[in-house]
């Protein structure tokens, strides 16, 4: 490697620029940064720019993306707009799971641009309710009255995802995910359509101790990682988990990556910002709001977030008329040849947006599974 561009997306990761330079033994690199959480103007003596276009076309042998998930996918089509063939994701948010920070060959993929267009991040539903039932759940797990996502629609639609696009990171998730008892074919499935994609399964925690050994198996020999949201309930169990966590081998991240689970990291709010208006700024919402880039897939739907996927769920129970447009989503059993079109139209503005207040309204978490109101998952204007 003779020249190298850096995109990162937290001063808090550049440090991790040594490491690659140990790694991949490269001397020459700029760096480029992205969002409000990478401010610096230099690392040590190199320069930090925010335009890709400062720099020439053609001069970067490939470029190291050093992010956290999931907001990678805008860094990933500026590379490819900039004729950058080969990129080297590292997933910061793996980070933890690293006994130590030499290991971080283990959390990078390398992927060629002009193969299949990049996607960074996507979750997906294993199963639909949940057990723990979160007043105002963005998901609506606490209102969904329908359960497992059928196994032949699993694998007809990641088969399509696969042969449309790579995928850097695949979360599967609900409602609660390790309600499903056949868990583990989906796990089998997932990896054998993404095969070098960092698979994990988001999950409450709740009953992660009471998994069958098959399951564990599954789990340790396919390197899927548990993702464990930190709800309050948690907190009871926590030393019965980490011991089950070390024992079966299994790689785990609490919450946005804390080692240590004390009250501090504990989720005790809950954020809304959908309303029943649809006339919010669409396309700034595109580019601020925390769940743009947290692309769902529905069947063979993606979309931007979960909230248009999952809304005729809140349109039959409270009978109100949440409008979805084709705008809102793009239906990969329609795409014959993927092209990077699709991610830049993921990256647009689109239809539903205009239903979210830029400013989310937070309150207090606690668990609702009955007497659920439509006020729960709407911001109350006044
Ligand atoms: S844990 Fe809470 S927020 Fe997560 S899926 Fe279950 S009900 Fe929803
Ligand atoms: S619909 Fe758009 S603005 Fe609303 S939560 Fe999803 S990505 Fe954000």
């Amino acid at each position: 490697m003779k020249n190298v561009l850096i995109y990162y997306n937290n001063d808090n990761l550049l440090y991790l620029i040594e490491k690659l330079k140990d790694i991949y033994k490269f001397k020459y690199y700029s760096i480029l940064k992205k969002g409000d959480r990478a401010i610096s103007n230099c690392y040590h003596d190199v320069n930090i720019y925010d335009d890709i276009n400062v720099f020439e076309k053609d001069d970067f042998d490939c470029a190291f993306v050093i992010s956290e998930s999931p907001f990678v996918n805008e860094m990933y089509y500026e590379l490819y707009k900039f004729n950058i063939k080969i990129v080297y994701t590292l997933n910061a948010e793996y980070l933890p799971i690293l006994e130590d920070n030499n290991e971080i060959c283990n959390i990078i993929t390398k992927f060629n641009l002009t193969d299949k267009p990049l996607i960074g991040y996507i979750e997906t539903h294993v199963y639909n309710q949940c057990n723990l039932n979160c007043k105002g759940c963005t998901h609506f797990s606490n209102i969904d009255s329908s359960n497992a996502i059928s196994l032949e629609s699993f694998e007809k639609n990641l088969s399509i995802l696969s042969r449309l696009y790579n995928v850097n990171t695949l979360r599967l998730m609900g409602g609660e995910p390790f309600l499903n008892s056949d868990l583990g074919k989906y796990i089998l499935i997932a990896k054998k359509y993404f095969p070098n994609t960092n698979i994990d399964i988001a999950t409450n925690g709740l009953l992660l101790t009471s998994m069958p050994q098959e399951l564990i198996k599954i789990i340790r020999e396919n390197n899927i990682a548990i993702k464990v949201s930190l709800y309050i309930p948690i907190n009871k169990i926590m030393n019965r988990l980490e011991d089950f966590f070390n024992r079966n081998k299994i790689k785990h991240i609490y919450g946005n990556g804390c080692k240590q689970v004390d009250d501090n990291v504990l989720i005790r709010k809950f954020h809304k910002c959908l309303t029943l208006e649809k006339n919010f700024d669409a396309k700034y919402n595109s580019r601020n709001c925390f769940a743009r880039e947290c692309w769902f897939l529905k069947g063979s739907l993606l979309a931007k977030c979960v909230t248009p996927l999952q809304i005729e769920i809140i349109n039959e129970k409270y009978n109100v008329n949440f409008e979805v447009t084709n705008n809102d989503f793009i239906d990969i059993s329609k795409i014959k040849q993927s092209s990077w079109n699709e991610i830049e139209k993921m990256l647009s503005p689109n239809d539903f947006c205009k239903y979210c207040v830029p400013m989310e309204e937070e309150y207090d978490w606690e668990i609702k599974n009955k007497n659920q109101k439509l006020e729960d998952y709407i911001v109350c204007r006044r």
